[in-house]
């Protein structure tokens, strides 16, 4: 896809090339290798570690976040093509942070959770995921089950998960329940942030996917929150 873009953008699209070309590319082989032994295909800690530090220097970093959080503030049109010169390989990659999540952060989060979850996330000191889709529901907001309900001045969830990325390396997931079940998927639907290793979020088992990538699902029992956990 041809794109017209800015020359400014056009320096950073030609070094995602060349990072694509430099660093990601040699790293095939291992990865290819990884799969046909039935690993993941993922990178392993220390090639993350190398790859993440070379991105730092470069630049390559927080590349649509708003520049107050240090980002480069890029047009859609220029991270598309990123994306596009990305997918020249097969060794899995993202600059960080993946943007959905901060996106999200950064429209309805609190000044508190902002500071707690959002900086952090935005400088690559964070990780997280978000747990939206279910067994029997897919990605339908409509048919979500897992419920949230007010007990003794808290949140209290309950219910199941499916197919929720990157939760092994995360130290946060945006989950989302059903709080108001009349109004469901139209306004009855809250998002809550819950840190890693809070009691009652069950890793239940890693899936499978085709091309090699993991998903999990997530068996929420008793799950207790604060309304600060409350996004936004
Ligand atoms: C590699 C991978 C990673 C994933 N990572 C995550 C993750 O991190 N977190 C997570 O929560 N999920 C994740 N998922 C699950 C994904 O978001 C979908 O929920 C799942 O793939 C089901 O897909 P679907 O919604 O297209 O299918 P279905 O739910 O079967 O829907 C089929 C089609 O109907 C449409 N549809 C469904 N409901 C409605 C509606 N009410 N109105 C209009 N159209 C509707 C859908 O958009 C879709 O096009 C991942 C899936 C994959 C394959």
């Amino acid at each position: 896809m041809t794109i017209d873009v800015a020359e400014e953008h056009r320096m950073i699209i030609d070094l995602v090339e060349k990072f694509v070309d430099n660093e990601l590319m040699p790293l095939e082989r291992a990865v290819m290798e990884r799969e046909a032994s039935g690993e993941p295909v993922s990178l392993i800690k220390e090639e993350e570690a190398t790859l993440l530090e070379k991105c730092k220097k470069l630049g390559l970093w927080a590349l649509d976040a708003p520049e107050p959080l240090g980002g480069a503030e890029l047009p859609t049109t220029v991270m598309l093509a990123i994306q596009e010169r990305l997918r020249r390989t097969v060794t899995p990659f993202i600059f960080p942070p993946d943007s959905p999540n901060l996106h999200m952060l950064m429209d309805v989060a609190t000044p508190e959770q902002k500071e707690k979850y959002m900086r952090p996330y935005a400088q690559g000191e964070m990780k997280s995921c978000i747990a939206i889709s279910e067994p029997g529901a897919g990605g339908d907001p409509a048919q979500m089950r897992t419920r949230a309900v007010r007990e003794g001045g808290e949140w209290v969830i309950n219910g199941r998960k499916i197919w929720v990325s990157n939760v092994p390396s995360s130290d946060f997931v945006i989950l989302m329940a059903v709080t108001d079940p009349d109004k469901g998927a139209r306004g009855g639907i809250t998002a809550f942030v819950v840190d890693k290793g809070t009691a009652g979020f069950n890793v239940e088992r890693e899936i499978r996917m085709l091309g090699g990538a993991r998903t999990y699902e997530l068996a929420i029992e008793d799950l207790h929150l604060k309304d600060s956990q409350v996004l936004g």
